[in-house]
């Protein structure tokens, strides 16, 4: 769940797309298990630490007047893949990203396709691999006992902090991302909390020291992305006819940027 686009600074400098010499086999998986995938990243840099393989899976349950992947939201634009496929492709960048980053299942909303997350966890941890899950946390209920076994790290978006907020942003309720939030918290699961802070829609600072203070007494936040919104997304919603409710709205300035971090930063928090 990618609400802003990524460009990928890293691409250049890694050895992606070559497959090392001794890299093996994926251990076997739930492998015939199928779901609907948007796209694949090889080395992604922004998804998670390190390099890292990304996956984009088709299917959303929210829409974000930010999204920048209206593309994703259905899940059969997707191409039907099997786990197997795909763990056979991670399986050639193995040496590389065990040792410099890992696998992100991101969207479109992962959590849209918990079997099909459940059997790719479970394949790259038999691989050794580091895990993360970007996520709403909206579908956070889906994940059960052992999927969160499997999961090192989850990317959390708070995309808004009132419910009247969250839901005029996505459309859907705020609690079941806060909920998630706290389950990971009771079980020290690691989370990266994003924010995308979009001018007149997410920079109210009461709602952003709130979030601030109840991201900080979780106890689990390494690390708070500030994401500011841009405009790259529109003409996906142009092309697609879709009802783009941020026209004209600008990015917020640097210094709009930067105050947002120090409310966070305000709370104890470390903030990128
Ligand atoms: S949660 Fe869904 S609608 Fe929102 S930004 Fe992510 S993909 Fe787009």
């Amino acid at each position: 769940m990618r609400p802003t686009d990524v460009i990928d600074v890293a691409a250049a400098a890694a050895p992606c797309g070559l497959r090392p010499a001794n890299a093996p086999e994926p251990a076997p998986a739930a492998a015939a298990t199928e779901g609907w995938v948007h796209s694949t990243e090889t080395c992604g840099a922004v998804d998670g630490p390190g390099i890292r393989y990304v996956l984009f899976l088709s299917g959303c349950p929210l829409r974000c007047a930010y999204c920048h992947n209206p593309d994703t939201w259905h899940r059969h634009e997707g191409t039907l893949t099997s786990v197997a496929e795909l763990l056979t492709d991670i399986g050639r960048y193995r040496g590389f990203i065990q040792a410099h980053g890992g696998v992100t299942l991101s969207g479109g909303e992962p959590l849209a396709q918990p079997r099909f997350v459940k059997a790719l966890l479970r394949g790259c941890k038999a691989m050794g691999l580091h895990t993360a899950l970007d996520t709403s946390g909206y579908l956070g209920a889906l994940v059960d006992d052992e999927m969160m076994a499997d999961l090192d790290l989850v990317l959390l978006d708070i995309k808004a902090f009132s419910e009247k907020r969250y839901r005029r942003l996505t459309g859907a309720e705020l609690e079941p991302t806060l909920e998630f939030a706290r389950r990971l918290a009771a079980i020290g699961k690691p989370i990266v909390l994003r924010y995308v802070l979009v001018p007149g829609w997410t920079d109210h600072e009461a709602e952003i020291r709130a979030l601030a203070a109840f991201a900080a007494g979780l106890g689990n936040v390494q690390r708070v992305d500030v994401l500011p919104f841009h405009q790259m997304g529109e003409h996906k919603w142009r092309e697609r006819d879709l009802n783009y409710r941020l026209a004209g709205v600008a990015p917020p300035s640097d210094e709009a940027a930067e105050r947002t971090r120090s409310l966070f930063r305000a709370a104890g928090l470390q903030v990128s």
